[in-house]
């Protein structure tokens, strides 16, 4: 029998992310979150915000679990009347974006709350957002202490509700490092998360008129913060047709060569020869499309797996799946949560649908909530993929040996490039496909998610991103001009 996948998703991870507290602390704030009450959220901006107020719904209950006003025309508008670079010397940006990590860990409690009661977030998958927000506060705040480059001027960032602590933080805190003045807009479904972060950031010294947050939908903020002729930079993260609306808005509206740094999908493949160990690849096939109830950019959504092995690995990957705990995600136990809305689930619900006669492995979900059981389908290929189905869906298809190339260049033809996942023992394999396939980030015996600021930085090429990638060294100077300049040091 396989190990519980509940054990690869805990504490591996925990220690992955270099958690510098004890055991006993995280789960006293576990505890203590599981009563917190829930801070609500609308716009923290200058000026006083107008809207609309609308509920937010716990996707693994259905139940109301706060509100959240959401911006109007007018509030946009105002707030970029009120925005305003960050004229402070570096070090003292540093020092503001440190102390804000301190008061994510203080606040550990309610932000693992929020994570898992308007996400779906598993504990686990809490507990690593948390500290990859943290990761990102501290390294770009170490990355951009010694600067003397100009900020570009007012930045707008747009993030996705998959990671909305981690990404969302990611973004700003290097815009803002380098002295920026930040117009963010969080998605829909997270923006009670995002209320809290920017509350922290903002006690910890970030001036208000630098940055705002602007709750509100994608049609009525998000377009108007690439639309607006003041805006001297962007960065998003979320679906390549939300990143193709925003490259024809800035094309159309600002100033010629306005950078727009766009991270986007994937379809990420996997390749499983023959000589890998079958229980390692099984354990990372299944952490890779199920961990985070497939909602990962990085998942795993086409495994192919050398005939010669595959009926065997097949049955393996079958008894994996069993052991999976789909559910509460405020449970320890848990490890497959909700997807993130009713929509979602109804999108995919009816591609699994469609797909019915494909399906050669599927679990049970519960009847609450917004779930996805679960399931392996039988594809031919990555062609047979007609789009990212951002859920927990993993496509399987086999291969003759002789085929490992065109594997390759089917897999590169897609145009994606996020993430690739290879198991194998031969050293050769690794150092041929890795040359050949074209994505940003390669896994070799491992799984295929999560990547770690600062050591493993993240982000894909082609159809999947712009670059460059978040949490390495070229990302915060694409908040800078280019050339030297007077402020910001
Ligand atoms: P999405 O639908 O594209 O939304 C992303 C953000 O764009 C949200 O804040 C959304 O606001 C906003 N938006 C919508 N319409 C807009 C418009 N016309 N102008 C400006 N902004 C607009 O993506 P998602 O469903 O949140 O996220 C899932 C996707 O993100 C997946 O494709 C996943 O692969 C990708 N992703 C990529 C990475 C990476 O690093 N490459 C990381 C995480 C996720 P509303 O919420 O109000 O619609």
């Amino acid at each position: 029998a396989l190990k519980k996948p509940a054990d690869i998703f805990g504490e591996g991870r925990v220690a992955a992310k270099g958690w510098d507290t004890t055991a006993d602390d995280v789960l006293a704030a576990i505890e203590e979150a599981r009563d917190v009450p829930l801070p609500d959220g609308k716009p923290l901006t200058v000026s006083e915000p107008t809207g609309k107020s609308v509920t937010i719904t716990n996707p693994a209950t259905g139940e109301t679990i706060g509100t959240v006003l959401e911006a109007d025309e007018a509030t946009v508008a105002r707030a970029f009347d009120d925005a305003a670079t960050w004229d402070a010397p570096a070090s003292e940006r540093a020092a503001a974006l440190r102390k804000a990590a301190d008061l994510y860990e203080e606040n550990y409690g309610v932000l693992f709350a929020l994570l898992a009661r308007e996400a779906g977030k598993t504990i686990a998958d809490a507990i690593g957002e948390v500290r990859e927000a943290v990761d990102f506060l501290r390294y770009y705040a170490r990355e951009g202490e010694n600067t003397v480059r100009a900020p570009r001027g007012i930045i707008s960032a747009i993030s996705p509700w998959n990671f909305p602590l981690a990404i969302f933080t990611g973004q700003i805190s290097a815009a803002l490092m380098a002295g920026n003045g930040v117009l963010c807009k969080p998605a829909e479904q997270t923006q009670m998360i995002a209320h809290k972060a920017v509350e922290l950031l903002h006690e910890a010294g970030v001036p208000k008129s630098a940055l705002q947050l602007l709750t509100g939908d994608g049609p009525t903020v998000g377009a108007a913060l690439t639309a607006d002729s003041r805006v001297s930079g962007a960065v998003f993260t979320g679906s390549i047709d939300t990143a193709k609306l925003i490259e024809k808005s800035i094309a159309e509206n600002l100033a010629p060569g306005t950078p727009l740094i766009a991270e986007t999908g994937g379809l990420n493949a996997m390749i499983v020869d023959s000589t890998a160990l079958p229980e390692q690849a099984v354990r990372d096939i299944v952490a890779s499309a199920f961990q985070s109830a497939g909602q990962r950019c990085s998942a795993l959504r086409c495994l192919y797996i050398q005939e010669d092995t595959a009926e065997h690995l097949i049955e393996m990957i079958k008894g994996a799946m069993d052991e999976l705990a789909v559910g509460d995600p405020w449970l320890f136990s848990t490890d497959v949560g909700p997807v993130i809305d009713a929509e979602a689930r109804d999108g995919i619900a009816a591609y699994l649908k469609e797909k019915s006669g494909s399906i050669i492995h599927q679990l049970k979900a519960p009847e609450t909530g917004t779930f996805i059981p679960p399931t392996m389908l039988r594809v031919s290929g990555i062609d047979d993929l007609e789009r990212e189905i951002f859920g927990p869906v993993l496509h399987v298809a086999t291969y003759k040996a002789r085929d490992l190339e065109k594997v390759v260049e089917k897999v590169n033809a897609r145009g994606y490039g996020l993430t690739f996942g290879l198991h194998t023992r031969i050293d050769d394999r690794v150092q041929d496909v890795s040359e050949s396939i074209r994505v940003g980030n390669i896994y070799v015996n491992r799984n295929q998610i999560g990547a770690v600021v600062g050591s493993q930085p993240f982000g894909g090429e082609g159809l999947s991103g712009t670059g460059p990638k978040a949490g390495g060294p070229d990302y915060l100077p694409r908040f800078l001009t280019p050339e030297a300049g007077q402020s910001g040091g």
